[in-house]
């Protein structure tokens, strides 16, 4: 199709018809250009970028916004016209400017703060980070997040043994720092000696814990008992009499990262185990094992701070805090694969030779 001729082509500066135009009249066109050229400015100080609206300025609000759920949570309101934003743009950005406005006078400056404006918008959405974990009441009372975890101030500096676990069972109460609190009967603290040689730390309860409120009941706790007291009788056969009244299941502490039942028994969650995470901390902490096995992948990658398998982590020690570390299977897992319990045993039999010798324990020769 043919383009129209442009109005001006074919003029010259002395066509008569130029020089007749009235005066009046490019005043007002000149106006009329420099009114437009002046409110393109303008937009572009305020954040106004080509393809971008300027942002929508929002009133604060003094209340929390009500929570919008349900499949048409994310469309606009009818009427409302949602706020546009280009498609790489990462959709948790926020919409408001960060840029400082350069002078309106000055258009050079204008120009190149746009340019940089969108270079920023376009490296934001190959950088932006995923969202972060759903913070809760854990993040109105903790200070301070460490890489594993959010930390309790409050559990700072706690006597050791029962003292120190009474004070961490007070400040947990009726916890409500996460979302599990909702489906749990019972919160699990955990069990067993003040002052271990030994601790296992697991995942999270089961139903059976999650209806009595202790750690490693049912089937699976049967197995870890069982597993505890052969760790006893090796010992003494070993000749590690002292060490082998220390392995029952009275003698041991036990233990899991969250302190509330997942939903079916899932995996809990990253932000369930930052905001519940911390307990588990004190509570090895006031009670000082010398050693801690780790029953299960998530036990292993909170205390070791390492996302390896737990097939490649188990049987080999890690340290948490100078605590020597065994990954071992869950014993839930055990019911399942029986065939790993070779591994497993393997697993527990070293602990049985560090936890001798840390205790600087001699043979006393193989008991009957
Ligand atoms: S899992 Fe832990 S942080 Fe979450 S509600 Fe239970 S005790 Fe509190």
């Amino acid at each position: 199709m043919a383009l129209p001729p442009s109005p001006t082509a074919g003029v010259r500066d002395d066509d008569p018809a130029m020089s007749a135009q009235p005066i009046d009249d490019l005043s007002a066109e000149l106006f009329q250009i420099t009114a437009a050229l002046r409110a393109r400015l303008d937009w572009m100080r305020h954040g106004g970028v080509d393809g971008c609206p300027v942002p929508v300025q929002r009133p604060a609000r003094s209340a929390q916004p009500q929570a919008r759920s349900g499949p048409v949570a994310d469309l606009p309101r009818s009427g409302a016209k949602a706020p546009q934003r280009p498609a790489s743009v990462h959709p948790n950005a926020p919409v408001e400017p960060t840029w400082s406005a350069p002078s309106p006078d000055d258009p050079a400056a204008l120009a190149r703060a746009a340019v940089e404006q969108t270079s920023r918008m376009a490296a934001r959405s190959q950088t932006a980070a995923p969202r972060s974990p759903v913070r809760s009441e854990a993040a109105s009372t903790a200070t301070t997040e460490s890489p594993s975890g959010i930390v309790y101030p409050e559990l700072a500096s706690l006597p050791s043994g029962a003292d120190g676990l009474r004070i961490i069972r007070e400040v947990i109460g009726d916890c409500r720092r996460c979302n599990l609190c909702h489906g749990r009967n019972q919160l699990v603290f955990g069990e067993g000696h003040p002052e271990p040689w030994l601790a296992f730390i697991g995942e999270g309860p089961g139903a059976d814990e999650d209806r009595t409120g202790l750690p490693f009941v049912g089937a699976a706790g049967d197995l870890l008992s069982k597993m505890i007291k052969a760790m006893g009788e090796h010992a003494h056969k070993l000749g590690f009499a002292e060490l082998g009244t220390r392995l029952s299941r009275e003698q041991v502490y036990i233990a899991n990262v969250v302190k509330c039942r997942p939903p079916g028994n899932r995996t809990p969650e990253a932000d369930e185990i930052a905001a519940c995470g911390g307990f588990v901390r004190a509570q090895l902490a006031v009670l000082r094992p010398r050693v801690i096995v780790a029953l299960g992948r998530t036990p292993t990658q909170f205390l070791l701070q390492n996302a390896a398998p737990l097939g490649r982590l188990r049987g080999q020690f890690g340290s948490w805090q100078g605590v020597p570390v065994m990954p071992t299977y869950h014993p839930a897992y055990l019911l399942r694969t029986p065939s790993a319990k070779g591994q497993v045993w393997d697993d527990l039999k070293l602990v049985i030779l560090k936890l001798a010798e840390l205790a600087n324990l001699m043979p006393s020769g193989p008991s009957a």
